[in-house]
């Protein structure tokens, strides 16, 4: 049961690296939050860290356990530097000096685990994660200092100290749901009911000992939908510097248009068919109790966006292309196959054994060919697994790879049971000149995905936006 006062909303709002990048971008984003505070709507900021902050933590890391340590000073300098910049311009007096000094002993602690791992040249995914935790760390402080110098009552704390607790999975940690709302609940209510809006690290949980996981790259998204379902929320506001989901990646297609609504569904299958727009587990958390997200642009906020819900809308059977590079296709072949559903199995185990996960399959009907799409950095491994597992050459004989690959998908529920679809994408493909390596379906219908050379990556999206006019 939802404990509210009237008809006021509860909403998560969530602000991405580039809305935090800086003091001009969090005043813009504390002001979205600040509106729906003075409305009386109850308000969980969630940030993520400044743009590109976390890849350098990354790199920072990497750079402690081989030694450089130089290059991981001078770092952490400029991150001191961008942080106190933005903390001198978003507050005065007692604010300021507070904001200052958590800087600056976070940063403290984060110098002293990179010495760790610089002594001990050891770099564990589980101290990866603490060191990756400082982005959100830092910056969810300077969102509590802009809040609280425009007059609300704000606080900033970290995912774990909220409640989200996950399994020590470290780097791409699962929340563990039940505890997590139980958890959630006890910490947030009462700050809410307090009238005070806390301001959570995105990214961030902990597992149940109490250590610092991440939900994976990109995982912000995924850290306001746990809050939501958690707390119940009326709404996730998703906020971007582009107006919404659109019909295709804009960096990649200009023409691309928002989509005024999609359902879960749809969006599961565009995150996981490479839409960088939303981390692939956003909606998972919010799907039972049918929480609407709305994505929309912090710099355009009149524009509605997108709405995510149970059920999408519009005329199109076809609502938007996806692509993702940096892919390889590993073809395994031989008569020995045929008719041998265990090799099959073997092939699958084989690669997931060895944590490599296939982002695409498909199977020639005289099962004589299985083509698999692997992430290029896991391909070298993957041959090795399948050279090994099949080393005696009577089941399978060939195993070859094509490196430089790219997955295009296209996704829409309408296209369930409607015939034609994959007709025209191939027609379409083929008139701009481009070969198509290996095609799949998902059982879903909600999308036909296909693999093609990278370098004909955009002409391929593009002649496939244009055939669904996806621009119009
Ligand atoms: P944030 O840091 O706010 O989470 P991201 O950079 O992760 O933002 O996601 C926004 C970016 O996703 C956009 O700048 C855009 O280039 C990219 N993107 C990829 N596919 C799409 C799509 N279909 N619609 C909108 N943006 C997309
Ligand atoms: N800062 C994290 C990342 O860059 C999480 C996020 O931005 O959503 O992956
Ligand atoms: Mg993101």
């Amino acid at each position: 049961m939802k404990l509210k006062i009237g008809d006021n909303m509860r909403v998560v709002m969530k602000f991405g690296g580039t809305l935090m990048d800086g003091a001009e971008q969090i005043e813009n984003s504390a002001n979205l939050v600040v509106e729906r505070v003075r409305k009386g709507d109850e308000v969980v900021v969630v940030v993520s860290a400044m743009a590109n902050v976390t890849d350098d933590l990354v790199a920072m890391g990497e750079g402690a356990r081989i030694g450089d340590m130089e290059r991981v000073r001078k770092k952490i300098s400029e991150l001191e530097k961008r942080h106190l910049e933005a903390a001198e311009k978003l507050s005065k007096g007692d604010l300021r000096g507070e904001t200052v000094s958590k800087i600056k002993s976070l940063l403290d602690i984060l110098n002293q685990c990179l010495t760790g791992v610089f002594l001990l040249r050891e770099l564990t995914p589980r101290s990866k994660d603490l060191i990756v935790s400082f982005g959100e760390r830092l910056s969810a402080p300077l969102m509590k200092a802009a809040l609280v110098s425009k007059g609300i009552k704000a606080i900033d704390l970290t995912g774990g100290e909220v409640g989200i607790i996950t399994d020590s999975n470290y780097g791409n940690a699962k929340p563990l749901l039940n505890i997590t709302e139980v958890m959630v609940k006890d910490r947030l209510l009462p700050i809410l009911k307090g009238g005070v809006t806390p301001v959570v690290t995105g990214f961030i949980g902990q597992d149940e000992n109490g250590v610092v996981t991440t939900l994976g790259r990109g995982g912000s998204d995924y850290t306001a939908t746990i809050l939501a379902s958690a707390l119940e929320a009326d709404e996730v506001l998703i906020w971007k510097d582009v107006d919404g989901i659109m019909t295709a990646d804009p960096k990649l297609v200009p023409s691309a248009k928002t989509i005024p609504t999609l359902s879960y569904a749809e969006v599961m299958e565009m995150a996981y068919f490479g839409a960088k727009v939303l981390h692939p587990l956003t909606v998972t958390p919010v799907q039972e109790r049918r929480i609407p997200i709305r994505i929309a642009n912090a710099y355009n906020p009149s524009n509605p966006g997108t709405i995510i819900r149970e059920k999408g809308e519009g005329t199109k059977k076809v609502k938007a292309v996806t692509a993702i590079k940096d892919l390889s296709i590993i073809t395994t072949g031989g008569a020995g196959m045929i008719g041998v559903p265990s090799v099959v199995a073997r092939v699958f185990s084989t690669l997931s054994e060895n944590n490599i996960n296939v982002t695409m399959i498909s199977q020639s009907s005289s099962q004589a060919n299985i083509s698999m799409v692997v992430k290029t950095v896991d391909l070298e491994r993957a041959l090795k697994a399948l050279k090994v597992e099949f080393r005696n050459g009577d089941l399978i004989r060939d195993i070859h790879a094509i490196s430089k690959v790219a997955v295009i998908a296209i996704v829409g529920e309408g296209m369930r049971g409607t015939k034609g679809i994959a007709a025209k994408t191939f027609s379409a493909v083929a008139e701009a000149g481009v070969n198509v390596l290996t095609i799949a379906q998902g059982s879903s219908e909600l999308n036909i995905s296909f693999a093609v050379l990278e370098e004909d990556m955009q002409k391929a999206v593009e002649a496939v936006h244009r055939a669904f006019e996806l621009d119009k």
